[in-house]
């Protein structure tokens, strides 16, 4: 039996990959030029959006999204404290004041209900946000149509982080089509489902947010004399009317995405036989399985199982460390963002989400990527069951 490390996850990179950064490296341009072109319309093509903004990472995709939707000093954001740091970060980078919204225990993401409650209670006290980011954990959207109808209601906007969730679709659309939001943020960091090693993506249907956030990404720069404020100087001139960043994603990153967007479908598709064979493999074992809710179809960046810990003779850290100790790539996603010391220094104390507290406790991301074999996941499932049995 291979007992080799078996990672969480991991890109795939196959010779048109390499053919495709090499022809970029021989071309004219490295930085952004036409293959950021080229990469942005696979990506409108592939989400059914009419605009898509490709950053250095989702990161800097969701800093000028919050910045492109006027979010400044002691506006209010909300996301889910079941995320990575910088679903949050971006806000508190716009001087916003962050909040969480507890997490709905069956899907991992934002709960409609808690968000519903808290926002009668913002509305009382004069504090609603001005723009929520809902996070689809795993791949699997968010209950956009519920959210959207709130955003109708209290009037925020709605950025969805869909880092784990290029490919996937909500009620049959593809995420990305910001059909409930204004904005949608991807990641093509290399655990994600596509890459372009680091890279982000941010697509609207809106073209003026579209073009702030084209600004934005390059110094608040534009050469468009409708946009300037008197007639040009010479061919020369450009004027700074924002406050921009350089977030430009360079001509070789684009290249890798666009030769990895051709296979977008073939990895998703895998990744749903992975987690189909998951489900049947671990059934037995006591622990709780990914919950497919009917109205999606996951990119399924991440599969979290959950520990039954009073059937299983160890601690969630024991588990976690047996099967590191048998080379099996485990991870967390995530620990929850309002426990990061940076935000208890902000007042965030334990108990405040107490679901994704919760679900702290005893989640495990088992690996999960296109590349795995069956063979390896077999190894998985057994080593799983011999530590949890
Ligand atoms: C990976 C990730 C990010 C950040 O993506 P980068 O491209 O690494 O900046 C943001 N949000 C979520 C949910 C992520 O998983």
């Amino acid at each position: 039996m291979e007992s080799s490390f078996i990672p969480y996850g991991k890109q795939l990179i196959d010779e048109q990959d390499i053919t495709a950064v090499i022809t970029a490296l021989q071309s004219d341009f490295l930085t952004q030029g036409p293959a950021v072109e080229r990469f942005e319309k696979s990506i409108m093509e592939a989400v059914d959006a009419s605009h898509a903004v490709a950053v250095n990472s989702a990161t800097s995709a969701l800093h000028i999204a919050c910045l492109a939707l006027g979010v400044g000093p002691n506006d209010r954001v909300w996301t889910s404290p079941n995320s990575f740091v910088a679903s949050s970060n971006c806000a508190l980078y716009c001087g916003a004041i962050v909040d969480f919204v507890d997490i709905d225990p069956a899907t991992f993401n934002m709960s409609v209900e808690i968000l519903s409650d808290k926002l009668e209670r913002a509305e009382a006290l004069g504090q609603l946000p001005k723009v929520i980011i809902p996070v689809h954990l795993c791949g699997q959207s968010c209950q956009m149509e519920r959210i959207g109808a709130l955003a109708k209601r209290y009037g925020f906007s709605v950025i969805e982080d869909a880092s784990h969730a290029i490919g996937g679709r909500y009620q049959d659309n593809p995420i990305g089509r910001c059909d409930h939001s204004n904005i949608t943020v991807f990641s093509f960091h290399p655990v994600k489902i596509v890459t372009t090693a680091e890279g982000g993506c941010a697509t609207t249907q809106n073209p003026e947010l579209a073009e702030a956030m084209m600004r934005l990404r390059s110094h608040g720069i534009t050469r468009d004399p409708a946009k300037m404020s008197h007639e040009p100087d010479g061919p020369w001139y450009y004027q700074q009317i924002d406050l921009g960043l350089n977030y430009r994603m360079t001509d070789m990153q684009a290249a890798l995405g666009c030769s990895q967007m051709k296979r977008l479908h073939d990895f998703v598709a895998r990744r749903h036989e992975l987690a189909a064979r998951y489900d049947n493999l671990l059934a037995d074992l006591p622990i709780d399985l990914p919950y497919r809710n009917p109205d999606t179809y996951s990119g399924f960046h991440l599969y979290v199982i959950q520990l039954r810990l009073n059937e299983i003779k160890k601690t969630h850290r024991q588990v976690f460390e047996d099967l590191q100790g048998n080379n099996i790539g485990v991870n967390l996603h995530y620990i929850p963002i309002h426990l990061q010391p940076y935000y208890r220094n902000l007042g965030f104390e334990p108990g405040y989400c107490p679901n994704v507290e919760e679900y702290y406790s005893r989640s495990i991301s088992i690996p999960l990527f296109h590349a795995m074999s069956h063979d390896q996941q077999d190894r998985v499932v057994e080593v799983l069951g011999e530590i949890v049995g």
